[in-house]
């Protein structure tokens, strides 16, 4: 049938549910009949929802197509502070089930032609009078309109029980409002040809329902004596990633944290902004515990600088985490790097490690509006790096220590020149030993 219109028929009923999803941003929405899963499959951008569910009484279909509603892996990569749950249900219509009480919208698209009218009561109950959502949308064919389609004689499809005439679908509709509370508009989708609309009305014609009394209505509801009842077969559950889930906001604050370290560093011996040192006991770890101190002394003021920083960073972007991604422009890092260089001046520039280069967090904070975002404080940030094997701290944790391989190789270098390993005293931790145990 779908040839005659242009976008397809199902494409316009998705397009109309859609639409209204955009106008009134439910959060929890079911669909009833999803049949191959292709309506929840569109929804599941719209990210005002937050719980998605798919309710059909053919398991064997579900099961084959769930899986396409599957998170791709870019929201694994790149996860935003959006939620969403989808669950997919083996079940019939006609029975009640606890779990899909309380919903914003519910759809039934190209359902109840396919039952009984017997069970076509059975699904007002359910839906209207048991699951009372804030709204539904029903859309099902307009028997008027088959005489349009050529060759066409009895229903449009084997499995349909009816096909109901305007009027037969208004005389249904307006008995469910009267009965449980709610008001009907009638619209539809797929137009007749010109002049015949009046005539024979859309394609399939749609009701969309508004619970009266709003949302303050359900409440009340739940109140009364409802059985919990759970006739229904859980198939498929998924939690999107979020980054409201502490484990995924670990993961990525790390990711960008490493990520930043490595290029400040790279940058900072390019530009010879590090201090080395003398070739003698500066590199042991009880100097190194000194300069933590001086770290920790310019974290201080970089704190300082927290607050006025946070304003801005909020001020500047109404969801940073999806604005400031790793695409600061080069001049404003140069401007900002030499900002903090100035702000630190005499304490930081020593930061450079035994074979590590020490990059404070107050520097990556300040500099990277991601990491920024996503730690919401200095502290936060210490806190989170703290619990991330991944990530080596100082021993104050006030700084991110990033290996540096040609130093690693001047140390190698510099201990089979000078005879060191021979001269050197000074402790230094098993961890250390071990490293050093090669080269000496
Ligand atoms: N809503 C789908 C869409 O927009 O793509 C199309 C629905 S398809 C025409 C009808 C679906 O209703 C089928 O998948 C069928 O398995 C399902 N169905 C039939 N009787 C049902 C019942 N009692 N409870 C739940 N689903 C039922």
């Amino acid at each position: 049938m779908d040839p005659m219109f242009s976008p397809p028929l199902h494409v316009q009923r998705h397009q109309f549910v859609i639409d209204f999803v955009k106008r009134n941003k439910p959060q929890k929405v079911v669909d009833l009949g999803c049949s191959e899963c292709s309506l929840l499959k569109k929804l599941k951008f719209h990210r005002e929802i937050e719980l998605l569910v798919g309710v059909d009484i053919n398991g064997a279909q579900l099961k084959r197509k769930m899986h396409g509603l599957a998170p791709i892996s870019t929201y694994y990569l790149q996860p935003t502070y959006d939620q969403l749950r989808i669950e997919l249900y083996q079940g019939s219509v006609t029975q009640k089930d606890v779990r899909l009480r309380g919903f914003d919208l519910v759809t039934s698209i190209e359902l109840i032609e396919h039952l009984t009218l017997a069970d076509v009561d059975r699904f007002s109950e359910v839906v209207f009078g048991y699951m009372t959502p804030v709204a539904v949308i029903v859309s099902t064919p307009n028997s008027e309109f088959n005489p349009l389609f050529p060759g066409l004689s009895g229903f449009r499809h084997s499995d349909h029980k009816f096909e109901w005439t305007r009027a037969e679908f208004k005389s249904w509709a307006l008995k469910v409002c009267l009965e449980y509370g709610y008001e009907v508009e009638f619209t539809g989708v797929g137009q007749a040809p010109p002049g015949q609309q009046e005539r024979v009305g859309f394609c399939s014609q749609i009701g969309v329902f508004h619970r009266l009394g709003g949302r303050d209505v359900y409440n009340m509801l739940l109140g009364d004596d409802a059985e919990d009842v759970f006739s229904y077969t859980l198939l498929y559950s998924i939690n999107y990633p979020s980054l409201r889930d502490n484990n995924i906001l670990r993961r990525v604050l790390v990711s960008e944290v490493l990520y930043w370290a490595e290029k400040l560093k790279k940058r900072w011996i390019e530009a010879g902004e590090l201090q080395t040192g003398e070739r003698d006991d500066t590199y042991t770890p009880c100097q190194t515990e000194g300069r933590g101190e001086e770290c920790l002394r310019a974290s201080e003021r970089c704190m300082e600088m927290e607050e006025k920083q946070t304003a801005a960073c909020g001020a500047e972007m109404e969801n940073p985490v999806e604005q400031c991604g790793r695409g600061v422009s080069e001049d404003k890092e140069r401007e900002d790097e030499k900002l903090f260089w100035t702000n630190v001046q005499g304490q930081q520039e020593s930061c450079k490690l035994h074979r590590y280069v020490s990059v404070p967090l107050a520097v990556l904070w300040s500099r990277c509006p991601k990491i920024c975002a996503l730690s919401g404080n200095l502290s936060n940030l210490r806190h989170f790096l703290m619990e991330a094997p991944e990530v080596k701290l100082s021993q104050d944790g006030w700084a991110v220590l990033v290996q540096d391989h040609d130093l690693e190789e001047e140390d190698h270098n510099y201990l089979e020149d000078s005879g060191y390993a021979e001269a050197s005293q000074c402790s230094h931790s098993a961890e250390q030993e071990e490293a050093w145990g090669t080269n000496v």
